[in-house]
């Protein structure tokens, strides 16, 4: 299937590492053109040296997102190079741990971390997706509809980027931008390894017990997989399709826990 993306521009943020840099490869194996806008300069720099040595072209934009004018400067430097966004991927984040028990600034920050950056990008890109009749793509949570403990600001980050998913939805129904949710669960990732290997004495133990969970074929999802749902849904095949929250998960959130 040719999903049609050749020339396009979608932004993806934290398109470096993880889940994000899995969208930007399949967005530039479509022939897209992916804007990785992340904090992670190192990893950036190596990902743009290996896409532009098989001549595919990518650009990158590094800063905090937490920073309103890094979002704002995102923005003005795509249309300044490419002169136009047909998409944004809303990706950048991290479970912090901001829980119950931790206060009200962190609770806060978390927001700061996971949150508002989602609103700030698409405020700025707004005028281009106008145009473009461009298509936002929000990585979300399984957290969002299942809880978990001790992560009330990732929750409350997670669960409002899917209430923002069917608010935007709406309020962009006149200019046929389309929104729509992704959902992972367990997917291994720089983030992922990390926290795997600092919160527990046994990783590879806590690994096994994790995947042994996993529904569908007793594995994680790929950054692959996430990321070919994300190209689907900023493609115009998915035309038809908007406010929605596809959760790729292996049966994770939906599946008799009987099954495992
Ligand atoms: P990851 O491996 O840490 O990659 C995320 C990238 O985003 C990193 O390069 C990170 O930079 C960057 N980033 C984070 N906050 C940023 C900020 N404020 N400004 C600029 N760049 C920022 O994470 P991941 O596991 O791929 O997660 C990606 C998304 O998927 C997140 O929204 C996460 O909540 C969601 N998710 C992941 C899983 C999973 O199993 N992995 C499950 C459910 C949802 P640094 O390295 O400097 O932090």
């Amino acid at each position: 299937m040719d999903l049609n993306l050749k020339g396009k521009v979608f932004i993806v943020t934290g398109g470096s590492k993880g889940i994000g840099e899995g969208i930007t490869l399949a967005i530039a194996a479509e022939g897209g053109i992916p804007v990785i806008v992340t904090r992670s300069r190192e990893a950036t720099e190596s990902l743009l040296a290996t896409l532009q040595s098989t001549g595919t072209e990518a650009f990158a934009v590094i800063g905090d997102l937490q920073d309103i004018e890094n979002c704002e400067k995102a923005v003005a430097q795509t249309i300044e190079r490419y002169g136009r966004i047909d998409g944004i991927v809303n990706n950048a984040g991290a479970n912090d741990g901001a829980g119950l028990e931790k206060g009200p600034e962190a609770f806060r920050a978390s927001l700061k971390l996971n949150l508002f950056h989602y609103y700030d990008l698409v405020h700025y890109a707004l005028p281009h997706l106008k145009k473009s009749k461009g298509s936002i793509v929000n990585i979300s949570s399984k957290v969002a509809l299942t809880g978990q403990g001790g992560t009330s600001g990732y929750a409350a980050a997670k669960g409002a980027q899917l209430a923002l998913t069917r608010e935007w939805a709406a309020e962009l129904l006149p200019y046929s931008i389309r929104v729509n949710a992704i959902l992972p669960a367990e997917v291994m990732t720089p983030l992922y390894r990390s926290w795997l290997d600092s919160s527990f004495s046994n990783p590879a133990a806590k690994e096994a017990e994790i995947v042994s969970k996993i529904p569908l074929e007793k594995r994680m999802t790929t950054t692959e997989e996430i990321a070919a749902m994300a190209v689907f849904l900023l493609s115009e095949k998915s035309g038809h399709t908007t406010g929605q929250f596809l959760i790729v998960d292996g049966g994770y959130v939906h599946l008799d826990r009987s099954l495992t």
